[in-house]
């Protein structure tokens, strides 16, 4: 595959994301050229064992920690409170917190997914949303790839934050990984 990013757009993956904050997955949402999505349902699927996303901070702060569970606890208590008095699924669903995990396929062609990596890998975006996208390069890399060097590993390889591919950083302020573009040019 040449590196022009018409052909890339023939190339579809097709993804599960399992187990990411329904607030990442919100932010994956905003990627809307060349992607396609289907999510899990609220209405159907009961949620009163809900998982849900602990952020590092938080993990790492027994204050935070304990202020954060019991939150998250008391939403499941209420989501077996509301069933117990037969308010619907649909409804209850309502109480859901973004940090809430969900599940989604979502399919994106290898342009969009590498346009997606650029924005998303950078530094400003936040860490979980970079992590997914750290894991779908992951798991590309590791599926079987051709001889020549022209399959996924050829779609991790160019799933990089953008200043990587553009040589400079286009933000306010660098993070370090490539200069300003007004101290290259
Ligand atoms: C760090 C970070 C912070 C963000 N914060 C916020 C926020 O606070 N609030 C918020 O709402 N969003 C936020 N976003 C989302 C952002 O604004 C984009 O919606 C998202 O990143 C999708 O990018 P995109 O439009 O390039 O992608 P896509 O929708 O996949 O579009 C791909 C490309 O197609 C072209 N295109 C798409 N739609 C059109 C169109 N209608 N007309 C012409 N050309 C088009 C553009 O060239 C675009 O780059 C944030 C994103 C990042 C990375």
């Amino acid at each position: 595959m040449a590196n022009h990013t018409r052909t890339f757009e023939f190339v579809d993956v097709v993804l599960e994301l399992d187990g990411y904050s329904a607030r990442a997955i919100r932010e994956i949402y905003t990627h809307i050229i060349g992607t396609s999505r289907l999510q899990a349902s609220t209405r159907y699927i009961n949620y009163e064992n809900m998982d849900y996303f602990i952020p590092p901070k938080i993990s790492n702060n027994s204050e935070a920690l304990k202020a954060y569970t019991e939150l998250m606890e008391q939403v499941k208590e209420t989501y077996k409170i509301l069933a117990a008095l037969d308010i619907p699924q649909e409804d209850t669903a309502n109480i859901l917190p973004l940090g809430h995990t969900t599940k989604i396929a979502f399919k994106i062609n290898a342009r969009a997914l590498i346009h997606l990596a650029h924005l998303r890998l950078c530094s400003r975006a936040y860490h979980e949303v970079r992590q997914l996208i750290k894991d779908i390069k992951q798991a590309l890399s590791e599926l079987d790839n051709r001889e020549d060097g022209q399959g996924w590993d050829y779609i991790a390889y160019h799933m990089t934050p953008k200043c990587v591919s553009l040589g400079y950083c286009d933000e306010a302020k660098s993070c370090g990984i490539r200069p300003l573009k007004k101290e290259i040019i």
